[in-house]
């Protein structure tokens, strides 16, 4: 399915359902997501299921960034954090490596 009629099935959806059905069924979603990590790190098999999993979550993340009109929001707390965890990365990797070195009999 192209982005159009992505886009159109997630404004019928809404249409269909109600924006408060679709914020509910989220966390009826987020829950069925969290469960099949559980049992995929703990158990070590139904990695399928936890594709299908935040495959659910995340065509309702997309109707609730319609629904809220978040999507300049959204996409700025994202860079935001990603910019953050980038500096981050790059100070641990810093000192890993100074330690790393500093371990190197020479
Ligand atoms: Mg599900």
């Amino acid at each position: 399915m192209n982005i159009i009629d992505r886009d159109l099935t997630y404004t019928r959806a809404i249409r269909h359902f109600g924006e408060r059905h679709q914020m509910l069924k989220l966390v009826e979603e987020l829950n069925e997501l969290g469960s099949a990590i559980l049992k995929y790190t703990l158990e070590g098999h139904g990695k399928l299921n936890v594709f299908e999993e935040v495959a659910d979550v995340e065509i309702l993340l997309k109707q609730i960034r319609l629904i809220l009109k978040a999507d300049p929001t959204i996409d700025g707390f994202i860079d935001s954090k990603l910019e953050r965890l980038s500096r981050q990365l790059d100070a641990w990797e810093r000192s890993s490596n100074t330690l790393e070195r500093s371990k190197d009999p020479e």
